[in-house]
């Protein structure tokens, strides 16, 4: 019997892992190998590690973990999960079932690529989602913001302090006359037709073209695809769910537990916002949730 089973081994599951680890706990790690930044050539905005390429991060952290002789990685996926506390069942894509005591997911979520040609090419190098990750790259340049939700507006905002030339592409959504006015006062240049088609060179963004024919040159386009949870494990346990912006996350409360005892989740899976930091908070709290469970 493992004392905790984490399913997703990444920037929260690892982080997890390590801290189980150090309280000498039994922990089974399983993980497919498929992190959410794997399409960025680096990792920006990380303690330490600024401009660390991702697979070099969890590479690092899996050697770091594998030291500890509690703790073994599972190179496989998470399939089918049921029970209760001292006695949750995970079984494998291969067909193995472990038991553990508690039960930590941080299995994050999948981007779904819209159907735009050029889009999933430029995924990760100049379409990018987040401006802290990626926008000092591209600092002074041309930047599109593709709208995806209302939460759209604020990004000139805050894209402000990177760049002032900044075109949002409202991709056939209507906006309220007001925010219209706002954003042209702040100089935000706005297109209102849709997206269909990214002209780039190797993933290096040049130009966007909309439907009714106009032609924009970019150097970078922010754009917030709609995401799903990595894997439908949540929905197994029945879990209560959560909306975002943009998809769904798992619902937490304090110590990251989720609404069913013994559960604790972490990582992109219960937050809107995505980044390695927040990844290893969520997955340090998760891992004191579980412990703190298991001495009582
Ligand atoms: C293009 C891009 C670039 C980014 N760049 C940055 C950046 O520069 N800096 C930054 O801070 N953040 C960046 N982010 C955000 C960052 O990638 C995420 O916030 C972070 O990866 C979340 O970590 P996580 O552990 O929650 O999930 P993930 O890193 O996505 O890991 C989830 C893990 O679970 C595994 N898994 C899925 N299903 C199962 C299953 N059923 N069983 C077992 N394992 C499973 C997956 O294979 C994966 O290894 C970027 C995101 C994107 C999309």
């Amino acid at each position: 019997m493992q004392d905790v089973i984490i399913i997703g081994g990444s920037f929260a599951g690892l982080t997890a892992a390590m801290q189980l680890a150090r309280a000498r706990r039994k922990v089974t790690v399983l993980d497919t190998g498929l992190n959410r930044n794997r399409y960025a050539e680096s990792a920006h905005n990380i303690f330490g590690h600024d401009g660390t390429p991702p697979g070099d991060l969890l590479a690092a952290a899996r050697k770091q973990v594998r030291f500890y002789p509690t703790v073994q990685l599972i190179g496989a996926g998470a399939q089918l999960v049921a029970g209760a506390p001292d006695d949750f069942r995970v079984t494998t894509a291969d067909g193995e079932t472990i038991a553990g005591r508690r039960l930590i997911l941080s299995y994050g979520i999948v981007d779904e690529m819209p159907d735009i040609p050029g889009f999933a090419q430029c995924w990760g190098k100049t379409v990018i989602h987040c401006p802290f990750c990626h926008g000092y790259e591209v600092a002074g340049k041309r930047w599109g913001l593709l709208y995806s939700s209302p939460m759209s507006l604020h990004g000139p905002t805050l894209y402000a302090n990177w760049t002032d030339d900044i075109t949002l592409i409202l991709d056939g959504h209507e906006i309220p006359e007001e925010e219209r006015d706002k954003l042209e006062k702040r100089g935000v240049k706005l297109e209102n037709a849709k997206l269909v088609g990214i002209t780039h060179d190797q993933g290096e963004v040049r130009s966007v073209t909309l439907e009714d024919g106009t032609e924009i040159g970019l150097d970078a386009l922010y754009a917030h695809p709609r995401n799903r949870p990595s894997a439908d494990l949540h929905a197994q346990l029945g879990l209560d769910m959560k909306d975002t912006p943009t998809g769904t996350m798992i619902a937490i409360g304090d110590m990251q537990a989720a609404s069913r005892p013994g559960i604790f989740a972490a990582g992109d899976l219960v937050t809107g916002m995505h980044s390695v930091t927040f990844a290893n908070n969520t997955g340090s709290l998760a891992a004191m949730g579980a412990l703190h469970s298991m001495m009582a």
